[in-house]
């Protein structure tokens, strides 16, 4: 054993290696994208991992209030490059109270080779998506549930789904969908795929309400009209998956104002953005973001132009 090898057995045996769960992987299993991220921390008793699908690019064009040259303005701010944003999807995955939940289910093979790496990534860290058993879906958006339909069937076979009554009533209203732009039409099917995939086992749910397991819906409208956060509450720790808040976080944060050409009611979607990150930098409440780079965990400060993310520190234990 060299130096280094000593080094690292001594100090993991000093640490107790039984005792050691808090672990980060980065391995990569795709050559195409090198594309398997997760990260595990503690909120309370509850053990969260933090599971990267992949990345989309995002340009000034998806967005409803800036144009090209305010948003690579934003980017470099924040020490980005320009002229797109490569926008993280995040999903998270609950052990808490003798259950293991999926806040949101990734995109399934809609969006390309930069994601659809939930499941494998799932594999790769041998944690088995029919162990699951509830999916608690932010909204019925592809990037949210496109991970549910699979050539192979439901991956998370064994799971229920929970989601907003509003969003289940919006997606499976066949008037709003013949209204709808013809590239949304297929946003439709994909969701109503992705409710009938869990057949008896979906759990519609209004509202605040009690999810078990720590878990409480929080309606947050806008970007869909059931789009809701999930707060996570155990012992005296919280953390508020705020699911589609942001989309492009060096531009969003400081502009709040700013929208996406997704959102369904824009001016509501606006609002509601505000209206988090007013609470979530009062309260000092930790948030976690489908769609802020990975892991997407952290923190929102009131700064001289709006708001800055401030990223969770790394967990030792
Ligand atoms: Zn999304």
């Amino acid at each position: 054993m060299n130096r280094r090898g000593f080094f690292t057995a001594s100090a993991l045996a000093a640490a107790g290696v039984a005792g050691f769960r808090v672990a980060a992987v980065n391995a990569a299993d795709s050559p195409a994208t090198g594309l398997v991220a997760a990260r595990e921390f503690r909120i309370g008793e509850a053990l969260v991992t933090a599971l990267s699908d992949g990345y989309l690019p995002i340009d000034a064009s998806a967005l409803i209030g800036i144009d090209a040259e305010g948003f690579s303005a934003l980017l470099a701010d924040a020490y980005l490059p320009g002229p797109a944003h490569p926008t993280g999807v995040n999903a998270y995955l609950v052990d808490h109270g003798g259950r293991l939940t999926l806040i949101d289910a990734g995109t399934g093979t809609a969006f390309g080779d930069s994601l659809g790496h939930l499941v494998s990534t799932m594999t790769a860290l041998g944690l088995n998506p029919a162990a699951v058993d509830a999916v608690c879906a932010t909204h019925l958006h592809p990037d949210h549930i496109g991970g549910i339909l699979t050539e192979a069937g439901n991956p998370f076979a064994n799971a229920s789904l929970h989601v907003n009554e509003d969003d289940l009533a919006f997606w499976s209203n066949g008037d709003i969908k013949s209204q709808a732009p013809a590239e949304f039409q297929g946003f439709f099917d994909m969701a109503m795929g992705a409710v009938e995939a869990f057949g008896d086992r979906l759990m519609p749910f209004k509202g605040e309400s009690d999810l078990g397991a720590g878990l409480t819906s929080l309606p947050l409208p806008g970007h869909t009209p059931g789009h809701s956060g999930f707060m996570l509450s155990s012992g005296d720790d919280t953390l508020l998956f705020f699911g589609d808040i942001v989309h492009v976080g060096p531009v969003q944060f400081p502009r709040p104002e700013i929208t996406i050409g997704f959102d369904v009611d824009t001016e509501v979607a606006a609002a509601t953005r505000a209206r988090v990150f007013d609470m979530a930098s009062a309260d000092r409440l930790r948030i976690a973001g489908a769609h802020i780079s990975f892991p997407g965990v952290g923190y929102v400060e009131a700064a001289t132009e709006g708001y800055r993310f401030v990223p969770q520190s790394w967990q030792y234990g």
